[in-house]
């Protein structure tokens, strides 16, 4: 049995872990989760599945667990680290949105446990240094972002990485894979929202939709496979069927197919020697039509920043992706046009500002800095 700690338990991602570990009781067990406010669907999960520790962010939350004899409840800095490392923990699952779970993502990398990385910001921004802890303290990142773990299994560990020739990471596009970047200036939220293929939380829908998320990919596969960019090409391919593709110097090129289902690289993930059962709609190959296209060539400059983020490394990642997120919530919340979430991380992103030291509290101060600075931006905009 291997117990389960599910960070971000209330989310998209939660939920899909969820629908796993309920078609494989016999094997995982969820011990806890953490969550920020959502009260009622954090009840709903504890009924279900009856975790014995819950991490609450939010204080005004804490209230709505009380006199609860059989779960334990942790708030604040210590009641997280102490939630990430109790030993009875083997699997942490890092499912936050956003900058928000670096820092569980960065106190699970200290575990030596096995860390399921959804959270793609935090390996954006904390980059090396998350991954130099996780080699420190022997413990295991494995991807469950659909393209990171279509790699991982088409490139396992123990492959020689010199036989690689090239990477495909594919992108499905987004809602506005067929328009003009200047047509999209009005754009709504809820077009923006609303994904052909996947469904997620709000904030990586806007991300697939700019195309950003892509990037954040590739940013993000550049630390966890220890390859430079220009290993990694960025490709449409509609229906996201094919999740990435790894070429060979012998001229193989091997891909993961499954359909756009986030159970399956999350049951692959948790699975040990034998694949973990799961319910899910096999793919009908005679009636698949599989295309390819380039990436909108209008959208190449968001893709190139991306690009320079991996060849400086250090915390242009973070100002990155500080930039990224601030320009979506003013978006969500009507303040810009979607085309000027462009403008806000072009406008916002400064290499020339940032230390060259990799730790903790430097990630958070440049985030905090950047933040300030893409808001004085979108103010100037809006
Ligand atoms: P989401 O918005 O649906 O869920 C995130 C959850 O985290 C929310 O329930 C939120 O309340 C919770 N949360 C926020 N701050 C928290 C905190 N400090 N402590 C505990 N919980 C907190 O987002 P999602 O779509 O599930 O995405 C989660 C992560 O997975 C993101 O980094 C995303 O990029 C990545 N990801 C998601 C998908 C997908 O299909 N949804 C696919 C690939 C990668
Ligand atoms: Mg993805």
């Amino acid at each position: 049995m291997k117990n389960i700690l599910l960070l971000g338990a209330t989310g998209s991602i939660g939920d899909s872990v969820l629908d796993v570990i309920s078609q494989n009781q016999d094997k995982l067990n969820l011990i806890g989760i953490s969550i920020n406010s959502n009260v009622s669907k954090a009840k709903k999960i504890i009924q279900k599945f009856n975790p014995s520790h819950l991490y609450i962010e939010d204080s005004n939350s804490f209230n709505a667990f009380e006199k609860q004899p059989e779960l334990k409840l942790y708030n604040n800095k210590k009641g997280l680290e102490d939630i990430i490392n109790l030993s009875e923990i083997d699997i942490i699952v890092s499912a936050i949105s956003g900058f928000a779970g670096l820092e569980s993502t960065y106190i699970s990398s200290r575990t030596g446990k096995t860390i399921l990385l959804a959270n793609k910001e935090s390996i954006v921004a904390g980059g090396d240094f998350i991954l130099s802890e996780a080699k420190k303290f022997n413990t295991t990142i494995l991807p469950i972002d659909s393209e990171h773990n279509a790699i991982f299994q088409c490139l396992p560990p123990d492959q020689d990485i010199q036989d690689v020739k090239k990477v495909t990471i594919t992108a499905s596009g987004g809602p506005f894979l067929n328009s003009d970047l200047s047509e999209l200036q009005k754009v709504t939220k809820e077009q923006a929202l609303s994904h052909p293929n996947w469904s997620m939380g709000s904030k990586i829908s806007i991300d697939s939709a700019t195309l950003v998320n892509k990037c954040l990919e590739l940013i993000e596969a550049k630390y966890l496979f220890n390859l430079d960019e220009k290993y990694f090409e960025l490709v449409v391919h509609p229906q996201s069927i094919i999740h990435s593709i790894v070429t060979y110097l012998d001229g193989s090129s091997i891909c993961q197919l499954s359909n756009p289902d986030m159970r399956v690289p999350i049951a692959h993930a948790l699975s040990g020697k034998n694949r973990l059962p799961l319910d899910f709609n096999a793919l009908d190959f005679s009636s698949l039509n599989l295309s390819f296209q380039e990436f909108p060539k209008d959208r190449m400059q968001i893709q190139n920043l991306a690009r320079e983020v991996c060849n400086v490394g250090g915390l242009s990642g973070v100002i990155f992706n500080a930039a990224n997120e601030i320009a979506v919530d003013n978006f969500l919340k009507g303040q810009i046009k979607f085309t000027e979430i462009y403008d806000v991380i072009f406008r916002t992103f400064d290499i020339s500002i940032m230390s060259n030291e990799m730790s903790l509290d430097a990630i958070n101060q440049m985030d905090i800095e950047t933040r300030i600075k893409a808001e004085k931006v979108v103010k100037s905009i809006a």
